[in-house]
């Protein structure tokens, strides 16, 4: 299991720009490796409290070490995103309520409208953004799910009025941090109960890997949540878990280039002809703006834009792009975009035309000149 006190040797105080570097490697002694080693085994010597690579493994131990300090809690992996979202509804009381960002990523929705239509749960629907309707839904409720910024709306909530507002009511928390990674954003350090993310987005940051993850500095809520993992199974490979490793430990520089282009483009895309809508919390004008830099410490890498024309204009645009890859997920290392209600689940009122830009660390003028030429079709 993991440390209490995760990586003793390292000095106290540490940046969380350091932490991603320094934290999880094997404790120095000479010829000890300076990298976890990708464990394969599925069972190991008896005596010790894993036993069965079902219930734990050095290699998600590391991964989960840094992320369970970068975030202030204790860390579980899952075998995606989604593994890790479906541990956290396991919490749900049969026939409980959950209130649910409106706008949220669209696997989270799905399920969600599954269980209710089996009778599992209720779902209830908050505008995120609304500080009073959050606090409205969460009377009666079983769990409060967050995303903030929202996928792919870019809404912001405020993470401690709707901690306290939950706490009142006794209601469970949980905020998907994957948009803005703990870099930017610690929700546990806000008064949430649960942390999730898909690490196949910004955190792995390379597109070539699933993983999932949960945080909680509850003991209880840590207990269960282990206990759901090791009985359903929803477990990385080894393998999955030391590439993940590997990307974070890029993370804080790929942020840093990330988020300087993504304001670049979207204030360039807000002067251009063929736009009619930029969100992005980075921008002085968008709604979240205020909120965002008070609770982030960065605006993230991902902008939503509007455009002229119909979906179908927009899919050729997208395709003509020759840098910018049309494609789905976002936090990678190269950027890409779609129009997101291409999917049959996102939701009917995220706006025909948006597109969800995800910016990687490409020169940002490159990435403008395709943007631009792909755009510039529009009008
Ligand atoms: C991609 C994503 C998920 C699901 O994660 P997978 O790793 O694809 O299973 C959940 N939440 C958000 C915000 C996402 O972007």
């Amino acid at each position: 299991m993991t440390d209490a006190v995760p990586s003793p040797h390292l000095p106290d105080g540490l940046s969380p720009e350091t932490l991603v570097v320094a934290a999880g490697r094997p404790a120095p002694g000479p010829d000890v490796p300076v990298n976890p080693p990708v464990v394969l085994s599925s069972t190991f010597h008896a005596g010790g409290p894993v036993g069965y690579a079902r219930t734990s493994n050095p290699t998600w131990e590391a991964f989960e070490e840094v992320l369970g300090t970068l975030e202030g809690g204790r860390a579980l992996s899952f075998a995606s995103g989604m593994g890790a979202v479906s541990a956290v509804l396991d919490l749900v009381p049969t026939g409980g309520v959950v209130a649910l960002s409106a706008h949220t990523y669209s696997g989270t929705a799905a399920r969600l409208r599954d269980l209710e239509a089996a009778g599992r749960a209720q779902v209830r629907l908050v505008q995120i953004d609304d500080a009073d309707a959050v606090a409205a839904a969460c009377e009666g409720a079983s769990v409060l799910w967050i995303e903030t910024p929202t996928n792919p709306a870019l809404e912001l909530c405020d993470l401690s009025a709707a901690a306290e507002a939950a706490r009142a009511h006794g209601v469970l928390t949980v905020c998907d941090n994957t948009f803005a990674t703990p870099l930017l954003q610690r929700p546990l350090e806000h008064g949430l109960d649960i942390v999730m993310h898909s690490a196949t987005k910004a955190i792995a940051g390379h597109s070539d890997v699933l993983m999932g993850a949960v945080v909680t500095r509850d003991d209880a809520l840590y207990g269960r949540l282990l206990r759901v993992r090791t009985l359903v199974g929803a477990i990385p490979g080894p393998f999955e878990a030391w590439l993940a490793l590997r990307g974070m430990r890029t993370l804080g520089l790929r942020l840093k280039q990330a988020q300087a282009s993504a304001l670049e483009l979207a204030t360039r895309l807000e002067g251009h002809p063929a736009v009619s809508r930029v969100r992005y919390p980075g921008l002085p004008g968008d709604p979240g703006h205020a909120l965002a830099a008070r609770q982030m410490d960065g605006f993230g890498s991902i902008v939503s834009f509007e455009t002229v024309g119909t979906a179908d204009d927009v899919d050729a645009m997208c395709d003509a792009a020759r840098l910018v890859l049309h494609a789905t997920s976002l936090g990678g290392v190269e950027t890409s975009w779609e129009r997101r209600r291409r999917w049959i689940e996102e939701r009917p009122d995220i706006p025909e035309t948006l597109i969800r830009l995800s910016v990687g660390i490409e020169d940002v003028e490159d990435l403008w000149t395709d943007i631009a030429q792909a755009l510039d079709r529009l009008v």
